[in-house]
């Protein structure tokens, strides 16, 4: 009984890893969120395909877990990596409350912010952290308190989900925090479908931050006092010049 927990990486198929491919074409059964499943279609047309909506998370995994003790190969697609705000934890929690006798093997991917940060340049040379702005999970009261401590840290920051219909105020807040803090001329990449063919990219002040911009394929990656543009690449310096 084998449940793979897949990353498929953040959309260039290039970018989808040999390991994940043989994990897939290994499987019988494709579950994942259907936009995911959409992205690997090619791969998988030979399998029995459940795609699902969006905050259908426990169904899909306990759907997996229902295939696999049924004696099927089971793929779960995340995008970007498994393990990263992806299946792979959930799996993991709800494996645990069954009798079952499941083989559980977690396939790393290419995450949003390693995408994100090679079409900016390399802003994520030095220490960074990396924050969801979807409250569905965490409250927004948790955010905003990780947020302030993280705009002192001068940790570069990886902003995942900055934007939903929804929710459009809580990134104008957050970004009012880093000018504050890091001053408005802080440099800032926003990069929207990274390495898919609609792939977008912006580079500028964190006072000029393009929200309208922004939404649930976006990332928004804030320097800290040490990054700066070299030609058209947004860089960390890491200070090896001064060494
Ligand atoms: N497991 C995924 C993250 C899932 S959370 C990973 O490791 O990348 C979903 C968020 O990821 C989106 O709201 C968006 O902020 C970001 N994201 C995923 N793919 C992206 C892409 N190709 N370009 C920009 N942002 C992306």
């Amino acid at each position: 009984m084998k449940i793979y927990a897949v990353g498929i990486g953040p959309g260039a198929r290039d970018l989808l890893t040999p390991r994940a491919e043989e994990a897939l074409r290994a499987s019988d059964i494709i579950i994942g969120h259907a936009p995911y499943v959409e992205q690997i279609a090619d791969l998988v047309n030979d399998k029995e395909i459940v795609s699902s909506g969006m905050r259908r998370e426990v169904e899909r995994c306990k759907e997996a877990i229902l295939q696999a003790t049924a004696g099927r190969i089971v793929s779960v697609v995340s995008s970007g990596d498994a393990g990263i705000y992806g299946m792979g934890g959930l799996l993991i929690e709800l494996i645990d409350e069954v009798d079952a006798d499941i083989e559980l093997e977690i396939v790393p991917g290419i995450s949003a912010a390693n995408g994100a940060a090679s079409v900016l340049g390399a802003p994520l040379m030095n220490d960074f952290t990396v924050v969801s702005l979807s409250d569905l999970l965490t409250p927004v009261e948790v955010i905003r308190k990780r947020i302030a401590k993280i705009a002192e840290s001068d940790l570069v920051t990886v902003l995942y989900n900055p934007s939903s219909r929804k929710r459009t105020e809580l990134i104008q807040e957050v970004m009012e925090i880093f000018c504050d803090v890091r001053g408005n001329e802080t440099l800032c990449g926003v990069v929207k479908h990274a390495t898919r063919e609609n792939e977008e990219c912006w580079i500028g002040s964190a006072l000029e931050l393009p929200f309208e911009m922004l939404d649930m394929s976006t990332v928004v990656v804030i320097g800290n006092s040490q990054t700066v543009m070299k030609g058209d690449k947004m860089v960390t310096l890491r200070g090896y010049r001064f060494k």
